[in-house]
């Protein structure tokens, strides 16, 4: 069942996707060379400490950290820990927070100092895919007109789209009905309803699209070696278009 929100609760919704946003701000401030992930994630902690919110990924299915790390080759679910930041590194950040029981959720990919052209252009699309795939989430539409958007930029670019991690539902659970792939056919799909809102969050890859999970359980890597970005928001639909609830 798909949930639609008032705006009471995408109020609140709002106030959690700030939070997440100060987490992105403290975290790209961190993410300097010679920081380990562990550092990033102790940041992340100390903002949703001070905001009195609580972790969604903490626990999640035994999830030990409150942000996902995950540099270059790693798509999306890497665990903070010894992982020394280097030179030229693109990492993605994924954050998330509780405020009164309603979630947000967003993902940003950073360059750690100074990133080779490739390594640019692939988060500078990853982050096109997204906007342009909200400017789809409106009443009316469907699923399929996001995940074409994402798809198009992607491809158009020369990339590839991960297929087996999407996006979702979010509002008391993290993860809520529906799906929401990145990839689809214009007017296919379910129908987006005022009240919705809906986690966007493509991931690409410089190579193939096909993916492996590493023996930890959670670390989602790219089976060629190439590099992979990951951007998401939290978005509502209201009835003056899409609303980004995961902004400073
Ligand atoms: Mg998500
Ligand atoms: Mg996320």
């Amino acid at each position: 069942m798909i949930t639609r929100k008032t705006p009471a609760q995408i109020a609140l919704m709002r106030k959690a996707g700030r939070v997440v946003a100060e987490m992105h701000a403290k975290c790209t401030e961190a993410a300097r060379p010679g920081a380990t992930t562990l550092d990033i994630d102790k940041v992340a902690r100390e903002v949703i400490d001070r905001r009195g919110a609580r972790s969604n990924f903490l626990g999640y299915h035994g999830f030990p950290a409150v942000i996902c790390t995950s540099p270059n080759d790693v798509i999306v679910h890497g665990i903070p820990g010894d992982y020394r930041l280097e030179e030229g590194d693109i990492l993605s950040i994924d954050c998330g927070a509780i405020i009164e029981g309603w979630h947000a959720d967003a993902a940003i990919t950073v360059p750690i100092g100074e990133v080779d052209a490739e390594a640019r252009r692939l988060m500078d699309v990853t982050r096109r895919s997204l906007e342009d795939a909200i400017t789809q989430i409106q009443a009316g539409n469907h699923l399929g007109d996001v995940g074409a958007a994402v798809e198009a930029v992607a491809v158009q670019a020369g990339f590839t789209v991960v297929r087996e991690y999407v996006g979702h539902g979010i509002g008391t659970a993290m993860h809520e009905e529906p799906p929401v792939p990145n990839y689809g056919q214009p007017g296919k799909g379910v129908r987006i309803k005022e009240g919705y809102v809906l986690a966007i969050e493509p991931m690409v890859n410089q190579g193939k699209a096909e993916t492996e999970t590493l023996d930890d359980g959670w670390t989602v890597v790219t089976r060629d070696g190439s590099l992979s970005a990951h951007f998401e928001h939290t978005i509502a639909v209201t009835d003056h278009g899409p609303e980004v609830l995961t902004l400073p």
